[in-house]
């Protein structure tokens, strides 16, 4: 059953225009068809009463527990092209509550305050689309894009950086994430295509973030972003 984001108004679901169109166009719904909505992080099954102008009616809340048990925040350098959407949507397939685009050194994409809404625009709207596919109840948040200077603007209570200096040490994060507690927050951040600097992982330890290893080889960026979130996932929800 097709899921989107909407709001909920005295009995009613009321959806974007895209959303609309999808449901009217895209899915050919009809009249009785039945859709899911989501509004503030609630499940409502939904029935489509009128098409001209299109009606949708809540018939009821559905219970649902698909949310990672802690937030996860991915702190990931800006990639290059195709690499950057691949990972806002898997990211968000993968549970986390907020991405943090990350301007590093040796990123090889540049982004100028021109071109910075209309990417984290985009990203959003990818966001969007794979917290409905993957029916969550939650769309990540897409903050705008930080420098190193920043890093005291996120919000989290464990904090890694995922240092390929670390590679096949014993700085595994299984533990760091095993002993994390109820409520508590987990940032974990990855480099860009040319890793991190020194000075980069200096400041990232400054403001307390513990490098951890992902393992013995060297992983592209978007694959270190998946792997890390999967252990992520795998040992907060499935362990
Ligand atoms: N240019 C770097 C080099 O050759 O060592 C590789 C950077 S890697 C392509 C991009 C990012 O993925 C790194 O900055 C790091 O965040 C993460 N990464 C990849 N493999 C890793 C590993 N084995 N341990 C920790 N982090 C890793």
């Amino acid at each position: 059953m097709q899921r989107y984001f909407g709001n909920i108004q005295d009995g009613f679901a009321y959806l974007s225009e895209d959303d609309q169109f999808h449901v009217v166009k895209v899915m050919r719904g009809k009249v009785n068809d039945q859709i899911e909505v989501v509004s503030d992080e609630k499940l409502f099954l939904c029935d489509i009463i009128s098409l001209k102008p299109l009606k949708i009616r809540v018939e009821k809340e559905i219970s649902t527990n698909v949310e990672l048990t802690n937030d996860v925040v991915l702190i990931v350098s800006l990639l290059k092209g195709e690499k950057m959407d691949l990972v806002i949507q898997k990211a968000t397939e993968l549970g986390v509550e907020e991405i943090v685009l990350l301007k590093a050194e040796r990123s090889i994409a540049k982004i100028n305050k021109v071109d910075e809404e209309v990417k984290l625009n985009r990203y959003r709207r990818i966001a969007k689309e794979a917290a409905e596919q993957s029916k969550r109840i939650r769309i990540p948040l897409i903050y705008q894009v930080i420098d190193f200077n920043q890093l005291d603007k996120i919000n989290a209570d464990v904090k890694m950086i995922a240092y390929e200096g670390m590679a096949g040490t014993s700085a595994n994060f299984k533990n760091k994430i095993n002993k994390i507690k109820k409520g508590e927050r987990l940032a974990v951040m990855i480099g860009p295509e040319g890793g991190f600097s020194p000075k980069e992982v200096e400041i990232a330890s400054e403001n307390g973030y513990r490098k951890i290893s992902l393992g013995r080889r060297i992983l592209r960026a978007e694959t270190a972003c998946f792997y890390a979130l999967s252990v992520i996932a795998y040992t907060l929800e499935l362990n």
